[in-house]
């Protein structure tokens, strides 16, 4: 048999690397290895055929040593995953209070929707003739979109938030390419999320950041120095990221129209005003939303999202294609410029097909099942549950704007841990031995060693005291002295805390069979 290091072990050597067990397990906390150190190259969980005779036709360039790739058998693959899953934490197993990332609750009826056999087994190849209800609600999700950021246009094709910033830039981008101007540079404020930035880049443009004020919001005065005849357009965050509402959004919306330059809204904190605010009154001209935030599909393991972009009536006409439309002639995709007809001068496209079509199913059904006023009362909730937070901790945790009234999160600083020889990172971490994942830490860059809370309108009062009393009763254990419970934590957790320098200087990207170890041949 060999261990974990790839040596044999020896009689009594445990395999793995628990302490206080034989097994390396705690209790029905099941320890798991990689796949590369449990499985075996001779295994398999399917039963395939051998091939029968046939000629390669690789010429010469078929492989001619086995790919040494191991296996498990079929119960063997089935435990591996589930204990893999039972080692994450999701928002069905606790409250996530993640913020900028909306970690929401996902109805199970949105499951169901997405999974009934019309919509869940359609190709987009299909023709339209068989397709029609999945086209007529991708229209409807547009008409709903539209009604609730009262702008003209949606389009639905962006896979995800950064996708989308990137279609709405791509239109700002062709407008005034449409008016034969040549813009340099994109006004970034300093507490916007890191895809702003990275978007305009990405398109050519320099970035310009524009300072915070005391208050944490952005001043209009302070945006007006920046805007030159050269900026293109100011990518701004509504609430913004330090969970405040930037009350002079209009005014600088104003001063941006007439300086030429385009209004980019990101929409990622849109739940926080769903049904009280449309983004098409404030001066937007073009703003994504994420469904996986906003709209309560889920966004776990990294996708799928979706990031549908609303348009002004200025950047409409540079919509990308396809875009579904429901009229009068019944439903269908415009596919093509030549047939967009009217004003539209279509950009091109973000993506092969038509988006992440069961995404908008769940978020149609999140629609349609809250209605305007539940939404209206889900942003409003959420609104009420950060601030309950921010009341119940801002006696013992700082807040680097003051105790002010915030959106749908509510960002502490690190001021509180001074001289505690405990950081942010800290105490996040013991959160975990507690249960909780942890918040949002160091982000956004505007606060010192950031801690944002969201928590959402879907937990409880109940579930919400846990929490902050959980907190509380970390607080007062920072403050009292007690560096070694954040100092050693996680301790409870499978694996403890990992050296972060040493994995971003010298990161492994590929396992490698542990010296002695014969490659699984
Ligand atoms: C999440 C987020 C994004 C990016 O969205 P993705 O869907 O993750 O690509 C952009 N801006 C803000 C403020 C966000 O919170």
């Amino acid at each position: 048999m060999l261990n974990r290091q790839g040596r044999p072990t020896a009689p009594g050597e445990m395999i793995n690397r628990g302490r206080e067990t034989f097994s390396g397990n705690r209790a029905l906390a099941v320890e798991e290895g990689l796949i590369f150190e449990i499985g075996r190259p001779d295994v398999t969980g399917v039963d395939l055929d051998e091939p029968a005779k046939f000629k390669p036709r690789l010429g010469g360039l078929e492989r001619s040593a086995p790919i040494g790739l191991v296996g498990l058998s079929e119960p063997e693959a089935m435990r591996h995953y589930v204990r893999l899953s039972q080692k994450n934490y999701g928002i069905d197993t606790g409250l996530f209070p993640l913020g900028s990332c909306t970690m929401k609750h996902n109805p199970r009826l949105n499951e169901r929707m997405a999974r009934l056999p019309g919509l869940a087994d359609v190709h987009p190849l299909q023709p339209l003739s068989t397709v029609r209800g999945a086209v007529a609600l991708i229209a409807e999700l547009a008409r709903w979109l539209r009604e609730l950021t009262g702008m003209p246009a949606v389009a639905l094709t962006p896979k995800a938030g950064a996708h989308g910033e990137l279609c709405g830039m791509m239109a700002i981008k062709a407008a005034l390419e449409a008016r034969g101007e040549m813009r340099s540079v994109v006004l970034v404020p300093e507490s916007a999320h890191g895809t702003n930035p990275a978007t305009a880049a990405l398109l050519g443009y320099r970035i310009q950041p524009v300072p915070s004020r005391a208050d944490g919001t952005v001043d209009p005065e302070e945006v007006k120095k920046h805007l030159t005849p050269e900026v293109a357009a100011i990518m701004l965050t509504n609430p913004n990221t330090c969970g405040l509402f930037e009350r002079d959004v209009v005014a600088i919306a104003d001063a941006v129209h007439a300086a030429g330059a385009y209004f980019y809204a990101d929409g990622a904190n849109f739940n926080a005003i769903v049904g009280k605010v449309r983004p098409g009154d404030l001066g937007v001209d073009a703003m994504h939303i994420n469904l996986h935030k906003t709209f309560s599909t889920p966004h776990g393991g990294g996708g799928p999202g979706a990031g549908p972009v609303a348009l002004s009536a200025a950047l409409a006409p540079f919509m990308p294609l396809p875009y579904a439309v429901a009229d009068a002639d019944g439903v269908r995709f415009v596919e093509h410029a030549a047939l967009s007809g009217g004003e539209a001068r279509p950009f091109g496209r973000m993506c092969a097909f038509h988006g992440q079509v069961g995404m908008f199913v769940r978020a149609l059904s999140y629609m349609l099942s809250h209605g305007g006023d539940g939404m209206r009362q889900a942003s409003e909730d959420a609104v009420l549950n950060a601030n309950y937070v921010r009341a119940s901790l801002s006696d013992l945790m700082s807040l680097p704007f003051g105790n002010r009234v915030c959106m749908h999160e509510v960002l502490f600083d690190d001021r509180w841990l001074e001289g505690s020889g405990i950081t942010t990172l800290d105490f996040a971490k013991a959160m975990i031995d507690e249960g909780y994942h942890p918040m949002t830490v160091y982000f956004p860059l505007v606060a010192h060693g950031a801690m944002l809370v969201e928590p959402t309108e879907s937990e409880s009062k109940q579930r919400l005291d846990e929490f902050v009393g959980v907190l509380r009763e970390l607080a007062k254990a920072a403050k009292a002295g007690d560096v070694d419970r954040f100092k050693e934590a996680p301790r409870f957790a499978p694996r403890r805390r990992l050296d972060e320098t040493k994995a971003a200087r010298e990161p492994k990207l590929r396992w490698q069979p542990p010296p002695g170890l014969a490659a699984a041949e």
